[in-house]
C-alpha cells in the first residue's frame, strides 16, 4: 500500500516561498520520502500570488477568527487560503497525514505570530489559515510541522499515526463491525501505550456497540487518533512491555525471566532504548507464539527500515 502524505511544497525544496527560497527538509525529502508518495501544495502560490511576493501576516485578537492579510497592499487573503483546502478536497481525502511548514500564516500548525494591529503587538498563538481549514475538514488526520519532526519522539509518533490512519482509510471501503473490532484489537497495545483512558473508554464503547453507524465510526477514529496524538511515555511503554512479558511467564526459565525483567527496567531507567526489550519480546514471540500478540501493531507499527525506535 502506497501511503500518500500532504506536504507544504517548500519543504520538498520547491522555491515557492515569499522570498523565492525553499525550506527543504532532509527528513521529509530523503528519509520519509522513500516510503510515502507526497502531495505537495503551496496554498499561497495556489491562490495566485507570485514568487517572490509581499509577506502575509495573521491579524486578530484570537486564533479562531484570525485573518491573513498582506500589509503592503492591505489585501485580505483569508477566504482564498481557506477555500484552497476545500478546492483540493478530492486529493486531500486520500492523504494519510500532512507535514506543514512551521510559523507560516498559511501552513503553520501552531504558535504562528498573531498581530493585533490596534495594540501594535504580536503573540505566538496563531494557526495558519490553510492549516486551520485542513483541521476542520479532516479532524482525525495526523498533522505535524517540519521543525517538530527533528525531535525523535515526535517524529516517531507522527510516522506511527500515519500508518495507523492509512490502515483505517483502507478499511473504510468495507467497514463492518467485525473489521472495526479487528482494527481495534490489532492496535490495542499501541493505544494502551499512548493513552490509557482513551484505551479504556473506546473498549467500553465497542463493548456496548449494537449498530455500526458512520457517525460512530467518525467518533471512534477521532478519539483513537487523539489517543495516539502524544508520544507514549517511558512509563506507559514499560506497563505495556510488562503486560506482554506476562504472556511468556510459563515459557521462560528463571534466568530468561530475570533477564527480560532487567531489560525492561533498564529501558524504564533510560539505560536502554525501546528497541532492546522489544527485540527480546519479539524473539520470545517467535519461539513461543501467542495468538493475541501475533498481529499487534505495537511491535512493528511502520517499516523497520525507518529505524525510528533506535533513539527512543
Ligand atoms: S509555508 Fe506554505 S504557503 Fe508558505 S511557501 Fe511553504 S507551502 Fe507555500
Amino acid at each position: 500500500m502506497s501511503i500518500k502524505v500532504g506536504i507544504s511544497a517548500c519543504l520538498l525544496g520547491q522555491k515557492v516561498r515569499y522570498d523565492g527560497g525553499h525550506k527543504g527538509s532532509q527528513f521529509c525529502q530523503h528519509d520519509l520520502g522513500e516510503f510515502v508518495e507526497y502531495v505537495a501544495l503551496c496554498p499561497e502560490v495556489g491562490i495566485g500570488l507570485p514568487v517572490p511576493r509581499p509577506t502575509i501576516r495573521l491579524e486578530g485578537s484570537n486564533s479562531a477568527d484570525a485573518s491573513a492579510v498582506i500589509p503592503k497592499t492591505n489585501t485580505d487573503v483569508t477566504e482564498a487560503l481557506s477555500n484552497f483546502a476545500d478546492q483540493h478536497s478530492e486529493r486531500l481525502a486520500h492523504i494519510s497525514g500532512y507535514v506543514l511548514c512551521a510559523k507560516s500564516p498559511s501552513c503553520g500548525m501552531e504558535r504562528v505570530r498573531l498581530y493585533e494591529p490596534s495594540q501594535q503587538a504580536n503573540r505566538k498563538e496563531g494557526v495558519g489559515i490553510f492549516a486551520r481549514r485542513l483541521r476542520e475538514l479532516y479532524p482525525a488526520l495526523p498533522m505535524e510541522e517540519d521543525g517538530r519532526l527533528n525531535d525523535p519522539l515526535l517524529r516517531e509518533n507522527f510516522v506511527l499515526r500515519l500508518y495507523v490512519y492509512a490502515e483505517w482509510q483502507e478499511l473504510q471501503r468495507k467497514l463492518t463491525k467485525k473489521s472495526l473490532y479487528d482494527f481495534h484489537t490489532r492496535h490495542k497495545l499501541l493505544l494502551l501505550a499512548h493513552n490509557q483512558s482513551i484505551y479504556r473508554a473506546l473498549g467500553r464503547r465497542l463493548g456496548e456497540l449494537t449498530e455500526l453507524t458512520p457517525a460512530f465510526a467518525n467518533e471512534y477514529i477521532q478519539a483513537f487518533m487523539d489517543g495516539l496524538g502524544k508520544p507514549a511515555t517511558r512509563s506507559n511503554h514499560t506497563n505495556v512491555l510488562q503486560h506482554v512479558q506476562g504472556y511468556f511467564k510459563s515459557d521462560l526459565d528463571e534466568d530468561q525471566r530475570a533477564e527480560l525483567a532487567e531489560v525492561i527496567l533498564a529501558y524504564h531507567g533510560g539505560e536502554q532504548p525501546l528497541i532492546a526489550p522489544l527485540t527480546l519480546l519479539k524473539h520470545y514471540q517467535r519461539a513461543f507464539p501467542k495468538p493475541y500478540l501475533k498481529g499487534q501493531s505495537y511491535f512493528q507499527p511502520y517499516p523497520e527500515k525507518l529505524r525510528l525506535r533506535y533513539g527512543l
